[in-house]
């Protein structure tokens, strides 16, 4: 067990790294950030950090030994500098590997017994037009590598469309997949402890807009209810398969077939920031507890429900109206410029 007073590292400086540390420092450990930008947002309420590449080796070894444990919060991370770490990295590089190819990611679903929709990799422009052929449109592109928040990716909805598209991905490695006919989304997030331990929140239902999830509910409506118990079943394996330790996300289209799993993410998630007031133990500090090795807290919720909304570039301009709206929480990341599309906050209102 990794007790309070020890130092956790995380690798990667944004809001999530922000919500972790803070969560962290109510159980009484220091965070020690490792983010490549100057003043990244986790910085302000961590107690070290180390401003260097994702790719300094030499850097990551000495951050390493600062720490007793570390972890990350993204998953776009060159993964063999991360390796001198050894078994200090929690999850480790497995988790981390296969969730940020978009290939090797679909087939580890397959091979876990997952359902994904019909996908193809694909390399070339040729391989656009076969995948296309083959899938029938629409289809949706997607880079392997780096995509977030509907960035890389581009819709082909007539055949015709098949060339602005793959400009539009930097005809880059990248995956074809079929558009799943969903009726909605939800996420399924368990935390996992090195022993198989595990527990699972309330699965909230998500709506997304231009790729960026907008807002969560839980619980989630009567439709999206029936499958989660089938959802639960295949992130555990996932999470198993992986030997994941701390918080797995996996992100699901409920179909008139079943869930159908969009994708995987190694760590605490947009769609669970709710936890934080909505759910008795929040996903940011389970994250800690497990990698800590410290025993599961309690995951039921506090009232009936909560929603999260999320804050979109200008819309944490709107934080003097919900400042001071009764029972609404504001989380402001102190992030500095309001680009468009960008993550800047958000408001959890718990449901009685
Ligand atoms: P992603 O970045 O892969 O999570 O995609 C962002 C959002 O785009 C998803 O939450 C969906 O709303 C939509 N989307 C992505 N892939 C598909 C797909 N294959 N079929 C239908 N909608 C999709």
């Amino acid at each position: 067990m990794i007790p309070p007073g020890s130092t956790i590292g995380i690798v990667g400086g944004g809001q999530l790294g922000r919500m972790l540390s803070v969560a962290a420092a109510q159980l009484g450990y220091k965070c020690h950030i490792f983010d490549p930008h100057p003043h990244p947002c986790a910085v302000d309420v961590a107690s070290q950090s180390t401003c260097a590449d994702f790719n300094d080796v030499a850097a990551i070894e000495a951050f390493g030994k600062s720490a007793d444990v570390v972890t990350y919060e993204f998953e776009s991370l060159p993964v063999e500098p991360l390796k001198v770490l050894g078994d200090k990295l929690r999850p480790g590089t497995r988790s981390l590997a296969i969730a940020q190819d978009r290939a090797v990611e679909k087939k580890f679903i397959e091979d876990c017994g997952g359902r994904v929709g019909s996908w193809r990799a694909v390399e070339t422009f040729d391989g656009v037009i076969d995948a296309v052929e083959q899938l029938g449109c629409p289809v949706v592109l997607k880079t392997r590598r780096y995509g977030y928040d509907g960035k890389g990716q581009a819709w082909i909805r007539a055949p015709e469309q098949a060339e602005e598209a793959w400009a539009a991905i930097g005809e880059e490695p990248a995956v074809a997949e079929s558009g799943v006919a969903f009726f909605a989304e939800f996420s399924v997030i368990v935390a996992r402890w090195a022993d198989g331990r595990h527990c699972f929140w309330d699965s909230p239902e998500n709506e997304h807009r231009e790729g960026i999830l907008r807002l969560s509910t839980v619980p989630c409506s009567d439709r999206v209810a029936p499958q989660v118990a089938e959802a639960r079943e295949a992130a555990l394996r996932i999470a198993e398969a992986l030997g994941h330790i701390g918080v797995l996300t996996v992100e699901f289209f409920a179909s008139e077939d079943g869930p159908v799993i969009n994708e995987i993410a190694p760590r605490v998630h947009n769609s669970g920031h709710w936890t934080i007031e909505g759910a008795v133990t929040s996903q940011f500090e389970q994250h800690i507890r497990a990698i800590c090795d410290l025993p599961p807290g309690i995951t039921g919720l506090m009232r009936g429900g909560a929603t999260m909304e999320n804050l979109i570039g200008a819309d944490v301009e709107r934080w003097p109206e919900l400042v001071t709206e009764r029972g609404a929480h504001l989380h402001i990341y102190g992030k500095g410029d309001a680009r468009p599309g960008r993550k800047m906050g958000h408001v959890t209102r718990v449901v009685r």
